[in-house]
């Protein structure tokens, strides 16, 4: 397979290992990486933002119509979001990942930001795109796809670690809890839910270090190329 063509899609619930292991693909294949949740975090900032009411679909879903978004890749990557860039770590909070859960379950917001998301695939050639319905949705024809999952104690406690390091006041039963009520929106919703694709490889991270997970999508990524070529 040519680099500049390879697409891979990663699905997967809340810490699961998505975000590192979709960057570090993309940075050991030359691939660009694409956060999808970072497009409807940056949806939910731009609402709150505006001071819309997130129950509006109406609202919600004509703003996310006309809203620009655009990476901006480097060493910090950075959303712009109409006039402003945001940082993932301005976005990667948690009331933000919450709303976003809600207004995505919105078909008009689904519908544009999927259409973003395969003009930046596309525009890019080679990529590595992370979310809940890449593989199902956004690019079904993509050669490798991954389903990453750990058990919720073991992404409640990942959260809580990256929580307190950042030297937040945090509660693992709290933590657990909002991971639990986002899966289950996420899982339930009617469009788009988060189901792995019938093809994609399924990796369990629970008992897997970084590296390790890495290596084995590595190796499976290396497979599919042998048996292209
Ligand atoms: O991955 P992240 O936690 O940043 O995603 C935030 C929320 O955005 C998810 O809980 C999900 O509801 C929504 N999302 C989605 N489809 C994607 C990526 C994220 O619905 N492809």
């Amino acid at each position: 397979m040519e680099k500049e063509k390879q697409v891979i899609a990663i699905d997967g619930p809340v810490g699961a290992g998505k975000s590192t292991l979709a960057r570090l693909l993309a940075h050991r294949l030359g691939l660009l990486y694409i956060d999808t949740g970072a497009m409807y975090r940056a949806l939910a900032w731009l609402v709150r933002k505006r001071g819309i009411d997130p129950t509006d679909q109406e609202a919600v879903e004509a703003l996310s119509a006309r809203c620009r978004l655009r990476f901006v890749q480097g060493e910090e990557t950075c959303l712009w979001v109409e006039e402003e860039c945001l940082s993932m770590l301005q976005l990667r909070t948690e009331d933000l990942g919450q709303l976003a859960s809600q207004i995505s379950v919105y078909p008009g917001v689904r519908e544009a930001l999927v259409r973003k998301q395969r003009e930046m695939a596309l525009e890019a050639g080679g990529v590595v795109m992370e979310g809940r319905d890449i593989g199902t949705v956004v690019l079904p024809e993509a050669p490798i796809k991954f389903y990453l999952e750990a058990s919720v104690e073991e992404r409640a406690r990942r959260k809580y670690e990256q929580l307190r390091q950042a030297g937040k006041a945090v509660d693992l039963a709290t933590i657990s809890a909002e991971i639990q009520a986002r899966d289950q929106r996420d899982r339930s919703r009617a469009l788009s839910p988060l189901r792995a694709a019938p093809d994609a490889i399924r990796i369990d991270t629970t008992k897997l270090t970084i590296d390790e997970a890495l290596h084995l999508m590595l190796e499976q990524v290396r497979s599919c190329g042998r048996q292209d070529g």
